[in-house]
């Protein structure tokens, strides 16, 4: 017989050595469940369903970018938060996303387990097929809680993690356009 999620939690508070019947813990086995679920409810989403048709016909086959991107995610090697800001540009051939669907492309990976550099890679996969871009680019810079709370304990670490796909790879001027414009470049 096989546990419920909420059952686990209670596993997992007995195997901490606390009493999971103390007044303060009783509904902690639940609300905890459904904390993790919330932050894994990537795993419920797929591309197509966020995308949605918000594809547009344009003309624009200039750089597109959206900076400062809200991501909250957890590591997949120790189910501890890492939060930051992702970056994202892309250069159009002939469809423009709606913006909102960029931000959701993030969220959806976010919310799943990670590492930060997988992260990074399957947004610009994903933007990249969606948009048939000449060029995706990709930056995270995240602060990452299983090396501020244990380990090494370093408060002040990010960690910086790009990913560039046709224009922006093969282009210095290019790349360094995106750069300059979210402020990663003199
Ligand atoms: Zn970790």
């Amino acid at each position: 017989m096989s546990l419920s999620l909420p059952q686990h939690y209670h596993e997992i508070l007995k195997g901490l050595g606390e009493d999971p019947e103390r007044e303060g813990l009783l509904d902690t086995p639940k609300r905890a469940a459904k904390a993790m679920q919330y932050l894994c409810h990537g795993y419920s989403q797929s591309l197509p369903e966020i995308v949605n048709g918000a594809l547009f016909a344009s003309d624009n086959d200039e750089m597109v970018i959206v900076a400062d991107i809200e991501l909250y995610s957890l590591c997949e090697h120790h189910l501890l938060p890492f939060i930051g800001k992702a970056h994202v540009a892309y250069i159009p051939t002939g469809k423009v996303l709606g913006l909102s669907k960029i931000a959701r492309i993030v969220d959806m990976f976010a919310r799943r387990l990670q590492i930060q550099e997988n992260l990074t890679r399957e947004i610009a996969d994903a933007l990249q097929s969606v948009t048939q871009a000449a060029g995706v680019a990709v930056v995270i810079e995240a602060k990452h809680m299983c090396m501020m709370m244990r380990g090494v304990e370093k408060q002040n670490s990010t960690m910086h993690t790009s990913v560039m796909l046709g224009a922006f790879r093969d282009s210095s001027t290019t790349r360094q356009e995106f750069l300059q414009l979210i402020g990663r470049s003199k």
